[in-house]
């Protein structure tokens, strides 16, 4: 990819895409282009044929996509199924038709079936069924994942995909609702520390296993990969450690200094058992994670709940 090449990013206002963006500007390609869904409605076909004529991107990264937490997944499930395929068809056909030099499509390690062998290899990729809290989502990934393959095999296109293990940094979602753990903790035990409450509700039981990973390795691992490999097996991103709810949420309590009780409330789902992504193929290529959880974790947490008080 030279400096000068034509990028578009697919959801450069979301973490992952924002987290690109930082990256490729650091390295010093001025050439991006981003549209925001206001001026660009990537479920719309005719709308997404027209700006690929008009720009003619030479290099994708497709990291648009509805996304939240167990919750919000499982309560817009059409909404989740029917956003996500349609961006991931019309950015990757319309990618095709425009002659794009190299596609990389952001996937999920929830695609992964629910008890997968684990550490999950890329080859569990349907070999069992999905998790039913963010299946709809799951699928529409899968599709995404398929399209990549398929338009190499058929039309010999550089499509990639990568398989990003939970996320979590800068301009992530922090709505107790619908975001995902780690942010949600981040604000529960905050929140409850400067209101002096006694005790903070965290879902589920506290034993699933969970892998984290700070967005910016994730947009170096993503930049790593559109200059370094090619092929139609998706490749899993992660750090290849977990730790359980219970684990994180006592961090998160010491990283913020609550010193109430966390109370375990059974009535929210726990959702997958484990999730941990085998990143041996990662590994091979010759890439590996920088960010240490516990100092990814204390820079977004100093980023977002101390500064500018
Ligand atoms: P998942 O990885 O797709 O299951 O998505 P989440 O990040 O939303 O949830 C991960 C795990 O954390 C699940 O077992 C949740 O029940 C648990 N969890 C505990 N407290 C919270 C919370 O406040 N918000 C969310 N989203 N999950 C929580």
């Amino acid at each position: 990819m030279k400096k000068e090449a034509k990028i578009y990013i697919a959801g450069h206002h979301g973490m992952v895409g924002s987290a690109i963006v930082r990256r490729l500007q650091a390295e010093g390609y001025e050439n991006l282009i981003f549209k925001t869904s206001k001026e660009l409605d990537l479920t719309n076909q005719q709308a997404v044929a027209h700006f690929f004529k008009v720009e003619q991107p030479e290099y994708v990264f497709l990291a648009a996509a509805k996304v939240g937490g167990i919750m919000a997944n499982n309560t817009f499930r059409a909404d989740f199924l029917y956003e996500n395929l349609m961006i991931a068809s019309n950015v990757i056909h319309q990618s095709y038709l425009c002659g794009v030099k190299k596609l990389l499509f952001l996937a999920s390690s929830c695609i992964y079936p629910k008890f997968a062998e684990q550490p999950i290899k890329e080859t569990s990729l349907l070999t069992g069924s999905l998790e039913p809290t963010n299946e709809p989502y799951a699928i529409a990934k899968i599709i995404g994942v398929k399209l990549c393959e398929n338009y190499n095999r058929q039309y010999g296109c550089d499509f990639i995909a990568a398989m990003p293990t939970n996320l979590y940094g800068p301009n992530d979602n922090y709505d107790l609702q619908n975001s995902h753990v780690l942010p949600a903790l981040l604000r529960k035990f905050h929140e409850a520390k400067q209101a002096k409450l006694a005790t903070v509700e965290v879902w589920g039981s506290g034993t699933p296993m969970r892998e984290f990973m700070h967005v910016d390795d994730l947009a170096d691992a993503c930049c790593f990969l559109i200059q370094n490999y090619s092929g139609n097996d998706p490749v899993n991103v992660g750090t290849g450690t977990d730790l359980s709810i219970l684990d994180l949420a006592n961090r998160i309590k010491t990283i913020t200094g609550y010193e109430g009780t966390i109370v375990w409330d059974s009535n929210k789902p726990d959702g997958t058992p484990r999730k941990l992504l085998d990143v041996s193929l990662l590994h091979d290529l010759g890439w590996q994670h920088k960010i240490p959880l516990e100092n990814g974790i204390r820079s977004v947490y100093e980023a977002k709940f101390l500064r500018n008080r």
